[in-house]
């Protein structure tokens, strides 16, 4: 297929490759430029504008938050005033359930398709081509992209005809990873503060009972407190609960453990952890216990 990819950070980087090297003809653009070299390398074209990525049959997007989604789309130099009628963005960031909705009613009015296609996975496996991918949009537009689903994820999973359904299953799926991540931090501080060998309780407890890839990760991650460099950023992370309350708040449902996530992230960062991956919330329970 034709299609543009703009945001190229440590998601998107990843994902565009797998669609060049699954022989799309992909044209890339990131706000900020020397991040689409490699790729050209690979067989990309550079995009000089924006824009430049609207002349196909698609355009994905992977962007940090809801401004850069919000401004990337509607903005004067944006998807909308560029896309052709019948062509489909395909929105993969995080962002909020709200800004997911003025987005499909802003293409519908522009003529064009619109299909949220948040993914799970970190960049290594957005490397592997092994992202989980949940779409939701107009079936028809979901699958016109399977092509490019098949070249990023192992999974697409359709999940309705309403895109926003999609952001709100990713938002409730970052809030579980936070607690499990809160939830293993606590429990290595108080093994690792009795003098347990954290990585050999991790260890244990994941090739047992918490035999699960989110343990394993996050549980190896918490044990080494190896929280540097970041695959996914911390501010990234409180993000994500920030718009899961958000959500909460609107449909009117209580999450107590979303209330303490947002606590935890708030002191990650006010405590130097900007640049941290956002698993750091995990090492706060054994810092909290050894002073
Ligand atoms: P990242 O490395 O920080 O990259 C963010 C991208 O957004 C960069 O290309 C950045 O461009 C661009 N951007 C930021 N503000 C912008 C603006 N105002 N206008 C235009 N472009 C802007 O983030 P990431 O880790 O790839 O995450 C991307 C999305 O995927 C986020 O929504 C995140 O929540 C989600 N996600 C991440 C992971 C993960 O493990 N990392 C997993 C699943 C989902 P510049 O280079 O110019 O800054």
């Amino acid at each position: 297929m034709k299609i543009g990819f703009i945001g190229l950070g440590r998601m998107g980087a990843a994902m565009a490759a797998n669609l060049v090297r699954a022989g799309h003809d992909v044209t890339v653009f990131n706000r900020s430029p020397g991040k689409s070299a490699a790729l050209a390398h690979l067989g990309a074209h550079e995009a000089a504008h924006l824009s430049d990525t609207c002349a196909g049959s698609a355009v994905l997007s992977m962007l940090a938050n809801d401004d850069a989604a919000s401004e990337v789309t509607l903005g004067k130099a944006g998807i909308i005033n560029h896309l052709p009628k019948g062509a489909i963005h395909v929105s993969m960031s995080t962002i909020s359930v709200d800004l997911s909705r003025r987005l499909a009613q802003a293409h519908a009015e522009a003529g064009q398709r619109y299909v949220a296609a948040p993914v799970f996975g970190r960049p290594d496996m957005a490397a592997a081509a092994k992202l989980f991918i949940v779409a939701a949009g107009d079936p028809a537009a979901i699958e016109a992209c399977q092509p490019l689903f098949g070249a990023m994820g192992q999974k697409t999973t359709p999940i309705g005809t309403e895109p926003s359904a999609a952001n709100l299953v990713k938002l409730s799926g970052n809030f579980l990873l936070a607690s499990a991540i809160e939830a293993l931090g606590e429990a290595v501080a108080l093994v690792g503060k009795a003098g347990i060998d954290p990585r050999a309780y991790i260890e244990f407890l994941t090739s047992t009972v918490f035999n699960l890839p989110t343990y394993k990760t996050y549980g190896a991650l918490i044990a080494q407190r190896n929280f540097e460099p970041a695959a996914f950023a911390a501010p990234l992370g409180f993000k994500d609960i920030r718009l899961t309350l958000a959500a909460a708040e609107k449909l009117r449902v209580p999450m107590p453990l979303g209330s303490l996530l947002h606590d935890r992230f708030l002191r990650l960062l006010a405590q130097g952890g900007e640049d941290l991956d956002w698993s750091a919330i995990g090492g706060l329970a054994y810092a909290d216990a050894t002073a």
